[in-house]
């Protein structure tokens, strides 16, 4: 299970800081009372931004895993929030989603770089919908785009600051912003899979 670590660090800074030291949990969520023989676990680490890792602790009676994301990075897409929105506010911009693409991703083809987009922006304005959903009053008339919001609430970068805003609901929440697990045709929940390293938080400690 993924929780929010508050952090005001840029994605650089947390890998510079190794800022994820900083970062506790104190108590069980699942046994507040503790006894469930509840203990950090190490880290995992991230492709990327490269150097990042996050950290996690293990109930043993719950056998569950526990990862705390700082604001500044994505969930289950690789990189940093402020890389995203910078994708998404490009595409916002520009003639079509083709022709950001194309500027985004030079490195690649154009229907790799169209998916690629595509993927971030749609990610990103499931969660603005939803968002609007669990905050109508702050957001249920802003447009669906990221200038908007961040016109809404005053500040440049609007990503990381929403992990603050919609700080209660982010489980609930899709990702790249909130920490809902992705859900299987019929509404199953995936569990995540074992990976030694990647965007996505690591399965079950066996
Ligand atoms: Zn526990």
């Amino acid at each position: 299970m993924q929780l929010r670590f508050a952090t005001g660090h840029t994605g650089e800074d947390y890998v510079r800081l190794r800022a994820w030291r900083e970062a506790s949990l104190a108590r069980c969520p699942r046994h507040p009372n503790g006894g469930c023989g509840f203990a950090r676990h190490g880290t995992y680490r991230r492709k990327s931004p490269p150097g990042a890792h996050v950290p996690r602790w293990y109930c043993r009676k719950a056998h569950q895993t526990f990862s705390l994301l700082p604001d500044c990075l994505a969930a289950r897409l690789p990189g940093a929030l402020l890389e995203i929105e910078t994708v998404v506010r490009t595409v916002e911009q520009a003639q079509s989603l083709e022709a950001a693409a194309d500027r985004l991703r030079p490195d690649i083809e154009l229907p790799g770089a169209v998916r690629w987009t595509r993927r971030r922006v749609r990610a990103v304005h499931r969660a603005l919908t939803a968002l609007r959903g669990v905050l109508p009053e702050q957001f249920a008339s802003c447009p669906l785009k990221l200038d908007a919001f961040a016109e809404r609430l005053g500040v440049e970068v609007v990503l990381p600051e929403l992990r603050a805003v919609a700080a209660e609901f982010l489980p609930q929440l899709p990702a790249p912003l909130g920490f809902r697990a992705r859900a299987r045709r019929g509404g199953e929940r995936i569990l995540g899979r074992q990976h030694p390293m990647g965007p996505d938080p690591p399965g079950p400690v066996r």
